[in-house]
């Protein structure tokens, strides 16, 4: 550790926001005082911060951002009015040394950082740095006197323009009080709040409010010589293995003495009756529980069985069309203990009256806590929808000089037509045109005035200099385009919109696979999805055809 009282070989080292100024031995106490011990990071952020502070306008009301939580954010808070608590500072752990001091209302400011490429003449910061040196082989003293004497040497500092969404300023908005702790929380998070949706990060030893007057149901069970004239508290399932399984006893069916050789041949000895002790409110019967879960989950185009079956119901398609998954929701409802839903992959084509999904309450009975866990979650909007396919009217745009000449003879107008007509789609127009984009563009014209709701073109999207396609269609006035998907083969398709009429460019591929890219796209446009550069970058998990001597696509993992 320096000497305290040592005169400074460093005068000035760093001056604050109201112009006080430190010398290096003074900031080093300060540091002591607030941190706890002298830091060598936190010695090279006082110099970070005043070489920050130096290089916006004077004057500037300004914001800081720190990129580590180590150590750095003190130098803020010790040298600027930011701090953690008035919301003027803001950490994101990216790890990287570096902080950025900012104009609160424009977001204009200096990012200050330790460089690397700088240290090579200060081997002590550099193996403090890298931590290349173990803390008792360090040279402590020389290491914060190398600090002291290289000052600004090793820092880099650029201009940044910080994003509109890391200057919102976080406002709470309304509040409640939790159904479930009784304390109050914001109501954006939810009907309950975030540590009751498992965010506390404790767990208690004593039971707050609510939960102290939980406890366990009162489960009567009885004798099968006994349950003659009583009522069955839960479906019993018979299982005769690989012939036959389902409920042999319905909840709420009363046990009648011709009934007592058929649960002896199920194995039972004692069932479980119904009581008034069992109508507890703090727990929620299994059957009732996947009733109100059903009846959040199900969204358009969705029904579902409304009498459980050994306490699940399933959810069922209302129409044929696409099957769209809430996969963040459904995930978060499967956090909560408990419960359960499983169902189609997102973005299945389904058929009506099929199955999408079952959900279920696990425990006979589920603690009410869980339960409004599970409900709130569901409040987010519905898990499924099945959204019917539109009957397009589709034009198709073949592009290619040597198919226009003849010389080759043309193969997509047959194959993408038999594709849409089975998604039942009418091809209005088809045209081929050579590679020329005025010709592209009449071609567009011509195909669009046939009244063609959805244009496919083909071939002239690789790389070629003869390649015009994408011009042509962007003198069609084509916007909103995105080229290229990691789907494999589909690589090089296109999408696009020209006044509203969607497009959809499909690479040469077409020509030799069974399926590409374009039968995992189609569906969705007909679903009426709008496809983000996002929504692609996905499809890259499962977007790999395997390309199988006999084709089962879609039952196959490709677009899975
Ligand atoms: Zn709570």
């Amino acid at each position: 550790m320096p000497s305290k009282t040592k005169p400074s070989p460093f005068p000035l080292w760093c001056r604050d926001y109201q112009q006080r100024d430190y010398s290096f031995n003074e900031f080093l106490n300060l540091i002591e005082f607030f941190h706890g011990h002298v830091a060598p990071g936190l010695v090279i952020g006082g110099k970070m911060v005043d070489m920050a502070m130096r290089h916006i306008p004077e004057g500037t009301l300004f914001d800081s951002i720190c990129e580590t939580a180590n150590c750095l954010p003190d130098a803020i808070q010790l040298l600027t009015p930011c701090t953690m608590g008035n919301g003027w500072l803001k950490i994101l752990r990216l790890g990287r040394f570096a902080l950025i001091l900012y104009d609160k209302y424009k977001g204009n400011g200096v990012r200050v950082f330790l460089d690397p490429a700088k240290l090579e003449s200060w081997p002590e910061i550099k193996a403090w740095f890298h931590q290349s040196k173990s803390k008792t082989d360090q040279d402590f003293p020389l290491l914060i006197k190398s600090i002291g004497t290289a000052g600004e040497e090793i820092l880099g500092l650029h201009t940044v323009q910080i994003k509109p969404r890391f200057m919102e300023t976080y406002r709470l908005g309304k509040k409640a009080l939790c159904p479930l702790c009784g304390e109050s929380y914001p109501l954006k998070f939810g009907a309950i709040c975030s540590g009751c949706q498992g965010d506390a990060p404790y767990v208690s030893y004593e039971t707050p409010n609510e939960e102290k007057s939980r406890k366990l149901p009162v489960l009567t069970s009885v004798k099968l010589d006994q349950a003659v004239g009583q009522t069955a508290l839960n479906d019993m399932t018979m299982i005769i293995p690989g012939k036959e399984k389902g409920p042999a006893f319905k909840k709420g069916q009363v046990i009648s003495a011709g009934d007592l050789c058929r649960l002896q041949q199920m194995g039972r000895r004692s069932v479980y009756v119904d009581t008034p002790e069992v109508h507890d409110p703090d727990w929620v019967h299994e059957n009732e529980a996947a009733l109100l879960f059903a009846g959040k989950m199900a969204g358009d185009g969705v029904t579902f069985t409304k009498q459980p079956s050994e306490g699940k119901i399933n959810l069922r398609a209302e129409l044929d069309g696409m099957l769209l998954v809430e996969e963040k929701w459904l995930e978060a409802f499967n956090m909560i203990p408990g419960v359960m839903c499983a169902g189609r992959k997102n973005y299945s084509l389904v058929l009506k009256g099929s199955d999408l999904a079952g959900t279920r309450a696990i425990p006979l009975f589920l603690p009410n806590a869980d339960f409004r866990k599970a409900m709130n979650i569901l409040e987010n909007g519905p898990l499924y929808r099945v959204l019917p396919l539109r009957r397009a009217q589709v034009g198709i745009l073949v592009t290619g000089t040597e198919v226009f000449r003849g010389l080759v003879q043309d193969h997509f107008i047959p194959i993408i037509s038999s594709k849409v007509e089975k998604l039942g789609c009418e091809v209005v127009r088809s045209l081929i045109v050579p590679d020329d984009r005025e010709a592209i563009r009449e071609g567009v014209k011509e195909i669009l005035d046939a009244g063609a709701d959805l244009l496919v073109t083909t071939a002239g999207l690789s790389v070629d200099p003869d390649d015009v396609t994408r011009d042509g269609l962007i003198d069609s006035g084509a916007t909103d385009l995105i080229y290229g998907a990691p789907i494999l083969p589909g690589a090089m398709t296109l999408l696009a919109t020209i006044g509203g009429v969607c497009v959809i460019g499909v690479p040469a591929c077409a020509l030799y696979y069974k399926r590409t890219g374009f039968d995992l796209l189609l569906p969705r446009i007909l679903a009426g999805l709008s496809i983000t550069r996002a929504d692609l970058a996905k499809m890259g998990n499962g977007g790999f055809c395997l390309g199988c001597k006999t084709c089962t696509f879609p039952k196959c993992p490709f677009g899975k």
